[in-house]
């Protein structure tokens, strides 16, 4: 992601846009069977866009309504299995006595704005523009605020997973492609991004990556009580809230940086 790509389309602030996303590998395994050298592997973990968002200026706050994901096709993992997706869940290990339905929750992997001028970053790696997050409350119904570095936004989103635990632990969601329908609303706001509210979990949550995952969960929480600060609580009072009611979680572990969240209940966060 990168402030020199060129907007791919432009949208006023609320309008409904629709991103088409391929999946990870850019829809490239088709079987299961290809070769890796038949992959083009510059077509690996592809984000749509980006989108030019009409009045948004660098020190804004995009708010992204994420209304709809839809899947397309089956899902996939390690390049070579395919699983099917119905209405509602993931058919796994079909094949062998020990099948299961998976419930779904289609989330976006990747979803990022330009970061600041200069600092272009790979759609594999997350950082303070979003970018290859993999947090699991992103997902249909929630809202994502990120940072706008340059004119537009320039916005740009893929790696849709079907199901995905916590930290990503073997390295893949379920893999595929499909459509995500979003409004973006231009803000003048001091919250921290990037940041989440699901109002489907009941929380919100501010999100960092880092080398590591002490590193991320030390930004997390620092920039939770500066916004707790900010809206007027006492430091220390801020500090002692956290401790008691908000939950320290990992989004993935598998990235060039690792990413954490830290979420407090949606009626203890505040949103100006
Ligand atoms: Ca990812
Ligand atoms: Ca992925």
């Amino acid at each position: 992601m990168s402030d020199k790509n060129a907007p791919a389309a432009k949208a006023k602030p609320g309008e409904p846009v629709v991103f088409g996303a391929r999946d990870c590998y850019g829809n490239q395994y088709k079987t299961g069977s290809e070769p890796d050298d038949s992959i083009d592997k510059s077509l690996i973990n592809p984000a749509t866009g980006p989108l030019y968002i009409e009045t948004a200026a660098p020190g804004d706050v995009l708010k992204i309504t994420i209304e709809k994901i839809t899947l397309t096709g089956r899902a996939m993992m390690e390049k070579k299995y395919f699983f099917d997706v119905d209405e509602t869940h993931l058919i796994f290990d079909e094949t062998t006595g020990l099948r299961l339905r998976l419930p779904l929750n289609p989330m976006i992997g990747v979803i990022g704005t330009a970061p600041k001028s200069g600092t272009d970053v790979p759609t594999h790696t997350p950082g303070e523009h979003g970018g290859n997050m993999d947090c699991g409350l992103i997902t249909e119904g929630s809202v994502v605020y990120l940072p706008v570095n340059a004119p537009g936004g320039l916005l740009s989103l893929g790696d849709l997973h079907a199901v995905m635990g916590d930290g990503e632990v073997s390295d893949f969601g379920a893999e595929i492609g499909g459509e995500v329908t979003l409004r973006v609303d231009v803000c003048k706001s001091t919250l921290p991004t990037p940041a989440v509210v699901s109002k489907k979990a009941g929380v919100a949550a501010i999100i960092a990556s880092a080398k590591t995952l002490d590193e991320a969960a030390t930004t997390v929480i620092g920039k939770m009580k500066t916004h707790l600060v900010a809206s007027g609580r006492e430091e220390n009072k801020a500090r002692m809230l956290l401790s008691l009611a908000s939950d320290l979680k990992v989004c993935q572990i598998v990235n060039p940086l690792k990413t954490m969240r830290l979420e407090l209940p949606l009626e203890l966060f505040p949103i100006n």
